[in-house]
């Protein structure tokens, strides 16, 4: 193999790669990675970065973990992969048996997917498919909460936020959706009834046409790192029962203990008709995701036209990534991983309070092993990046919010390095 010089590499990617969310050709620089080991990033150019991403909720084991990497080495030797129509394999069939063991009760039926977007693309025809075969074929829209982030595809992209989503944009081909403001009333707080009130008018005026209300339960990931009421969501559950509207709980984001809870619909201790995971599933070594539902919803889907569930993806419960996901379930639930959840949580507490005396900052927020820094103005991106790699952290912030979720294995020496950097990055800013 031919050896690419870093330089030229650096060029060819600004030539020709699209990064998330960027222009083809952007003046904000990508940083080259050479290896990653537990919470560092090692860059080409020498620097060693704490990681505070996880690579966006995934990697919770941290980078290059010997026991995930020996269970891809171990199932490279029987097969990285083969098609799963007409086919089947221990990888798939094993991390099935676990997911229903794990996650809420009742949820007992699996689709294997490759992506956290496609999940839901799953979860929303699932919900159509349901009604259909119940007769109900005009219960095809949903419902769903300001704020939210469900993935980039179109049907995942129409119940995004409509602003950050860019609604307008693509507003000739989006499914129209209902919208609800998010609930005022936080994290450990009762909810009023002026918060719920607008959920419940909506679901008693459209619920006709409504297949589901799809929501990311307690924690809005990337459309604004927000932690809400567990009773709003305990309430969410009564109204979708009254109105018979399912609910979709996107856990993308949230499963896998990262909220404090395994899947944070524990913290209001309901289950959903359906849900999403993905990210950290594979404790962020490959792509893998998967929708679970209830036995209603399955049979629902088998006893109508055509029968079948519609959708096939050709990766499907890819056997290595199944190998990959079981390996880091194992790991993480062999582990007191609640405990080290909560001593993140009581880290971050104390790493960041600093930040709330800062002039820049509105508020600080904190729920399990996620740490929240919301700012007044909107960051330099380009200028903050390179700030934080120059104090030996990899921190990536968007527009008002800097925001941590260390891999559960940070050590408190690293978690207090991660912090000061961040409060002290912060305090530079302009404000
Ligand atoms: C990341 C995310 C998605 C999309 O997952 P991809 O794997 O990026 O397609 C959907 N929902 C939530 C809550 C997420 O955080």
């Amino acid at each position: 193999m031919k050896k690419i010089s870093i330089e030229a590499q650096i060029q060819l990617d600004a030539e020709h790669i699209w990064h998330p969310y960027s222009a083809m050709h952007s003046d904000s620089p990508v940083y080259h990675v050479e290896s990653a080991h537990g919470v560092m990033l090692h860059l080409s150019d020498g620097a060693r970065l704490v990681d505070g991403m996880a690579s966006w909720w995934c990697a919770i084991h941290g980078y290059n973990h010997p026991t995930i990497n020996q269970a891809v080495a171990r199932q490279l030797q029987k097969m990285a992969h083969v098609m799963f129509g007409g086919l089947t394999h221990e990888p798939a069939i094993r991390l099935v048996d676990k997911l229903i063991k794990i996650t809420p009760a009742g949820l007992n039926s699996v689709f294997i997917s490759d992506s956290g977007s496609v999940s839901v693309e799953v979860a929303m025809k699932m919900a159509i498919q349901y009604w259909h075969a119940s007769g109900l074929p005009d219960k095809q829209r949903f419902v769903t909460i300001r704020n939210g982030y469900h993935g980039d595809t179109f049907g995942a992209m129409s119940v995004c936020d409509p602003l950050t989503g860019m609604h307008s944009l693509f507003s000739s081909i989006l499914s129209e959706q209902f919208f609800v403001d998010r609930p005022g009333s936080r994290f450990g707080e009762a909810v009023s009834d002026d918060d719920i009130a607008p959920l419940e008018t909506l679901l008693n005026q459209q619920h006709q046409q409504l297949a589901a209300l799809i929501l990311e339960p307690i924690v809005q990931g990337a459309g604004g790192m927000y932690f809400y009421s567990a009773d709003y969501l305990a309430r969410a559950r009564e109204l979708c029962d009254h109105y018979d509207v399912l609910l979709i709980a996107d856990e993308i984001a949230t499963g896998f203990g990262r909220s404090g809870k395994l899947f944070a619909c524990e913290h209001a201790g309901i289950a959903p008709d359906i849900m999403c995971i993905g990210k950290s599933l594979t404790g962020g070594y490959m792509s893998l995701a998967a929708t679970l539902t209830n036995d209603r919803v399955s049979a629902g889907i088998d006893s109508g036209n055509p029968g079948v569930f519609m959708h096939g993806p050709t990766f499907m419960a890819n056997p290595l990534a199944c190998a990959v996901a079981n390996a880091s379930i194992d790991l993480l639930l062999e582990k007191d991983w609640l405990a080290t959840v909560n001593f993140i949580e009581a880290r971050l507490q104390r790493g960041l309070a600093a930040c709330k005396e800062l002039p820049q900052v509105a508020e600080v927020r904190i729920l399990g092993a996620i740490g929240v820094v919301e700012l007044k103005q909107a960051v330099n991106m380009k200028a903050i990046t390179r700030q934080f790699v120059d104090a030996g952290v990899w921190i990536r912030p968007f527009g008002k919010l800097v925001y941590l979720m260390p891999a559960y294995v940070m050590s408190a020496e690293e978690l207090d390095y991660l912090c000061a950097a961040l409060v002290n990055v912060v305090s530079q800013q302009p404000c």
